[in-house]
């Protein structure tokens, strides 16, 4: 059954722009940004209170646009964007979305990468999305660097941003550097794009395993972000309306190299006339402080944070965390009882959830502020349909202008992904849902189980077959499966099941699981490690085909932790 937004959710007031830029459409009250002089600052850091003008940002990004072009040797509508792909691998800054808009100045393709990547993890995205620069922070310089030279990228196209706390190295140029440079760089053409051209060409490319297989660069166009932006911002208002907020103060915590701190943070915030406050990372102190200081109202995180606060009590009540209205969650699954124990200690919270991937350019449901039902993660945002059975759980297909591309030169994950019916293209989550009607009559989407491998820990996403691959690098493995397993803080971590050869024999099991352990934490990052531990087995059970049949071992996990 074909499912639509409730009739209460607000329609899109014009079809998503598709000749334009991401970074033009954010810019340009004619596209229906708030306009600017009601808007707030768009970026503050919440560690030094830095902060700029909507205008002063938009002259940064045009300069720094300037200063690529010349160091690059890049125009705004010459030469394919494919040759024009720029790496950004930092902490949140102030800096970061000007960066991503004047890469788009140059119709060139932005590649954010997560900071907690190691060398041989950016290496892959560097390569494999074919980055000729890199924009990255001296607490990760080295990682950048390892990979840079692994990629053959040279040190005078790594540019530098500001992190707080961390002074710039001098033999690279900073983002105020490259400022400096663009003001003596005549001005550039404007963009030339024809119509449609914002719906074809790639504006990010951001890394997901998808339903299978090792992690992908998923091709998310400009219009993509553009829809999924107003989708969310359009939603929201019709909750905002209600009661009554105008513009608000917004956490910047979620890293922006996920498609859920890009999209709903830093665009959806600024293009409604919010202002962001900034958070390299998750210190809890430094978040308690940044709420009471800068005041802010909407602290958009994932689960495993607000586990983390419900643990931390005490510390919390020494702040004034007064100005929060509305704490929201997405990426990973909320449960009931999390969300009402928040609601014991600050019962004046909206408590809100949404649901959606990196294919979905992030939104495709979410709760209203004055209609939330706990557990679920609401109703459709506008423009997007959903596919299921009502009342019966099935994986969930989805149909919005936010559904990317495809996944770069892999036709076979795109075709597995994202299919063709008498109703249109739909991309398959992976994600068992099911719909029903909540108390106040409304139709809720609720997130049962995911059939797809993934695992997903604080948020991010681990692929099973990455570190299936990996392990299998190691003497000691002969064959193995890595499956997810529940974690009360992190969510969920990933365990492996391990088959080791003849010439184990005579070690003990502990040792050699510390050393298939530390075979990943050597070259992964630290959410990918064996949190979950290793087990050993005779035989990993497989399909007559060969697949892995995780099922098996997810029940025996299952089964175990009941006798336990
Ligand atoms: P990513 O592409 O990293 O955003 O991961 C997308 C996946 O995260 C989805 O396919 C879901 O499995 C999971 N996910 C996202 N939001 C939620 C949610 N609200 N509840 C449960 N799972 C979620």
């Amino acid at each position: 059954m074909v499912f639509y937004p409730p009739p209460w959710v607000p329609k899109l007031p014009f079809d998503p722009p598709d000749s334009v830029t991401v970074g033009e459409f954010m810019k340009s009250e004619i596209y229906g940004r708030r306009p600017i002089a009601k808007s707030r600052n768009p970026f503050t850091c919440g560690l030094t209170g830095r902060t700029y003008t909507v205008e002063e940002s938009q002259n940064r990004t045009e300069l720094l646009a300037k200063a690529l072009s010349k160091i690059m040797g890049w125009e705004p509508n010459a030469d394919s964007p494919w040759d024009k792909v720029i790496g950004v691998f930092s902490f949140n800054t102030i800096d970061y979305v000007p960066v991503l808009h004047a890469i788009h100045r140059l119709s060139g393709i932005a590649t954010p990468a997560n900071v907690a990547y190691s060398a041989g993890e950016l290496e892959h995205q560097l390569r494999s999305s074919g980055a000729k620069a890199l924009f990255t922070c001296v607490p990760v310089l080295d990682t950048a660097l390892k990979a840079a030279k692994a990629v053959g990228i040279p040190e005078d196209k790594i540019f530098i941003m500001d992190v707080p706390l961390h002074a710039p190295k001098p033999s690279f140029k900073t983002v105020d550097d490259l400022i400096q440079i663009g003001r003596s760089v005549s001005d550039l053409e404007p963009l030339r794009w024809v119509k449609g051209q914002g719906a074809r060409q790639v504006a990010f490319l951001c890394y997901s395993s998808g339903t299978s297989g090792l992690p992908k660069a998923v091709m998310i166009s400009h219009r993509n972000v553009i829809a999924n932006t107003m989708q969310y911002c359009i939603f929201e208002n019709g909750g905002r309306k209600k009661v009554g907020v105008d513009t608000q103060v917004e956490l910047g915590l979620l890293p922006f190299s996920h498609i859920y701190g890009l999209v709903v943070v830093a665009h959806s915030a600024t293009w409604r006339g919010d202002e962001v406050i900034v958070l390299p990372k998750f210190e809890l102190t430094d978040f308690l402080r940044a709420i009471e200081r800068f005041k802010i109202n909407h602290i958009p995180v994932v689960p495993p944070i607000v586990i983390r606060m419900l643990s931390s009590k005490d510390i919390l009540k020494k702040y004034d965390l007064s100005s929060i209205r509305l704490l929201f969650t997405g990426a990973a699954p909320l449960g009931k009882e999390t969300s009402d124990g928040l609601l014991e200690i600050y019962p004046t919270w909206k408590i809100g959830q949404g649901y959606g991937l990196t294919e979905t350019s992030t939104v495709v449901c979410s709760t209203s502020e004055d209609d939330i039902c706990p557990g679920t993660s609401g109703s459709l945002v506008p423009g997007a349909r959903a596919k299921v059975e009502y009342g019966k759980p099935g994986e969930l297909l989805v149909q919005s202008p936010s559904v990317v591309l495809g996944y770069l030169d892999n036709e076979k994950a795109t075709a597995e992904a994202f299919v063709w019916d008498e109703d249109g293209r739909w991309m398959r989550t992976g994600d068992e849902v099911i719909v029903t009607k909540a108390p106040s009559g409304n139709e809720h989407i609720t997130i049962v189980d995911r059939l797809k491998e993934l695992i997903k820990v604080k948020g991010h996403q681990v692929a099973p077959a990455e570190l299936e691959a990996h392990l299998l690098t190691h003497p000691l493995v002969d064959d193995c499966a890595v499956i997810s397993i529940p974690d009360e803080r992190d969510g969920e971590v990933p365990k492996a099941f391990v088959v080791t050869p003849a010439s184990a024999a005579g070690r003990s099991d502990t040792e050699i699981a510390a050393e298939i352990v530390k075979h990943v934490q050597d070259h992964k990052a630290h959410y990918k490690w064996l949190k979950g531990g290793v087990e050993f087995i005779d035989a990993i059970p497989k399909s007559p085909s060969g697949k892995i049949l995780r099922r098996l071992l997810r029940d025996k996990e299952k089964e175990a932790r009941r006798v336990k």
